[in-house]
């Protein structure tokens, strides 16, 4: 009776009863392989190519406003000419990338303190399912959400739709992305957020939001979970 009661303090006192997560860059660690691709397609164009640096300090959401910035004529190669080029070598590249170190450890350890999770990406539903099921993660989330677009839009539109069809209340939901865009998706939902300076986002950018930033996944579970785990 006591271990109940302790119990069900003990969950009542928990920060977050659901947490959705960003898959891109946030559990999944593809950075260094979209920086690769983007220089394989301005090499092809004798344009100049990019880093790890510049890509994190200039990836913004929707990507062409990105890709211009890299040098990019849209006049020569319209962007959904680049898009494609982009998605072709991606598609056959994406499984060299691994989880983020920690990445299963902590979304095992949420879901035995009985917080719910989802994904919520702007992947392509079909790729996503793939992907989690391909690291094996998928019993432990109520919620895989994607797009059926290869352009990558609207998960703004997504996360609203979800959050509306949930019962729990936005104050005990956290949203954990890598990007400013997730940080307008959590915002736009009224979630909590936090977000990770090892994906596609540099921590200079992503500290302009005021929500907790960090450096690693690791520092996530005592964020959520506090000390004693
Ligand atoms: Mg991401």
């Amino acid at each position: 009776m006591l271990f109940v009661s302790l119990r069900d303090h003990h969950y009542a006192c928990m920060k977050f009863k659901h947490i959705i997560w960003d898959w891109n860059g946030t559990l999944w660690d593809d950075t260094q392989l979209c920086v690769e691709i983007n220089n394989h397609m301005l090499e092809r164009r004798n344009l100049p190519a990019t880093t790890l640096e510049i890509y994190r300090d200039k990836l913004c959401f929707p990507v062409d406003q990105y890709y211009c910035q890299l040098g990019f004529d849209y006049s020569k190669d319209p962007y959904s000419v680049l898009a494609e080029e982009f998605i072709a070598e991606y598609t056959e590249r994406r499984y060299e990338c691994p989880l983020h170190d920690g990445a299963r450890e902590l979304i095992s350890a949420f879901q035995s303190q009985g917080i719910r999770q989802a994904v919520l990406s702007a992947y392509q539903q079909d790729t996503l399912n793939q992907a989690v099921e391909y690291f094996q993660l998928l019993e432990f989330f109520d919620d895989v959400i994607g797009l059926n677009d290869i352009y990558a839009a609207g998960k703004v539109e997504n996360g609203l739709k979800y959050i509306a069809g949930l019962t729990v209340n936005p104050v005990d939901v956290l949203f954990i992305g890598d990007t400013l865009h997730d940080f307008e998706v959590a915002d736009a939902m009224g979630v909590n957020c936090a977000l990770v300076a090892c994906g596609h986002n540099s921590r200079s950018r992503l500290e302009t939001t005021g929500v907790p930033v960090f450096d690693v996944l690791a520092e996530i579970r005592e964020y959520v979970l506090g000390m004693e785990f």
